[in-house]
């Protein structure tokens, strides 16, 4: 499947028929209950006058809706997903999820309620959800290899931003809000986190949670944060920023630069200012696009949506890059 905003605009005229896309997306072509896993053949609801059926307000509704062969309960495409009980239309949900898949710098939330006629409200409320789908699944598997790991820091003066390794953005004190990225030479893959402080206890906070130290040969720069973790490591190397140095045993620590870069130009250009309670869902978006960036947009949509299921379509192995 190749995807494109006319394409889809053909293809997706109602609400049934953005129903049916998401099912193929999902299950492509053979349901599965979302409440026991069951795979047995469900049946389908058919409505009763060809494309609606009605709901017990007496309106009309274009769910297509399923029924299991085994725990009886009913379902549809929506069901146990981001898209699942909201007032958006599903048919909005599809195009707001693809233009999201298919833009480098991320879609502002005014620029979504102006182009699919939605409140202010809930132009914010959609591309949030969908920025938790993007988060990847909790039974993604660690990162080993080699990985490298940096650090920023957002807000503050702009002058003071060359400067962060040092000045204010150390380890006191600060209103500044660090960010660190952990980068797979590897797969190309990018975890990111909010953290409190650049201390050793945060940085070996995050790493455990998501890189093997055991397998891992990990990458940073001379931050003295990560002088206390890196006995953990199969081995650890750092390069001198300082004196200008940037590759050391054939891996740039300048790759976290591209992302990090890449995030504070979208931000600063799309976002104009991010809160520090919402980061995080903005990093999960990044990290899903920039991790993804040599698959189509549609092989991009594929994967966000299928994931959504609880138990097809789970494993998430970027491409390898390079
Ligand atoms: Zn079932």
């Amino acid at each position: 499947m190749d995807f494109s905003i006319p394409a889809l605009a053909d293809k997706i005229r109602t609400e049934a028929d953005a129903y049916e896309f998401l099912e193929e997306l999902r299950w492509d072509g053979r349901p599965v209950c979302p409440h026991c896993g069951s795979v047995r053949k469900p049946y389908f609801l058919t409505p009763k006058d060809g494309s609606a059926r009605k709901t017990r307000t007496g309106s009309k509704s274009e769910r297509r809706v399923w029924k299991c062969a085994d725990c009886r309960k009913q379902f549809s495409a929506l069901t146990g997903t981001i898209f699942h009980g909201t007032k958006v239309s599903v048919r909005t949900w599809v195009f707001v999820v693809f233009e999201m898949c298919s833009s480098k710098n991320g879609v502002a939330a005014r620029e979504i309620q102006r182009k699919y006629g939605l409140t202010g409200k809930s132009g914010w409320f959609v591309l949030h959800r969908i920025r938790e789908g993007m988060k990847r699944e909790p039974i993604a598997g660690l990162l080993s290899g080699r990985v490298v790991a940096d650090e920023t820091w957002f807000g503050g003066k702009p002058s003071n931003r060359h400067d962060h390794k040092r000045g204010t953005g150390g380890q006191g004190v600060t209103d500044k809000q660090p960010v660190v990225a952990l980068v797979s030479r590897e797969t190309g893959e990018v975890r990111s986190r909010a953290i409190p402080n650049v201390s050793g206890d945060s940085l070996q906070r995050v790493i455990s949670e998501e890189v093997d130290a055991a397998r891992t040969h990990l990458h940073t720069d001379e931050g003295t944060g990560y002088l206390k973790i890196a006995d953990d490591f199969l081995a650890h190397s750092s390069v001198n920023h300082k004196a200008g140095e940037y590759v050391r045993d054939d891996v740039p620590t300048n790759t976290a630069e591209n992302y990090f870069s890449q995030l504070k130009r979208s931000i600063d250009g799309t976002h104009h200012h991010v809160s520090r309670e919402h980061l995080n869902r903005y990093l999960a978006e990044f990290d899903f696009r920039f991790s993804t960036c040599n698959q189509t947009d549609s092989e991009r949509m594929q994967r966000l949506v299928g994931r959504q299921v609880g138990n097809r379509r789970l494993s998430y192995r970027p491409a390898p890059r390079e």
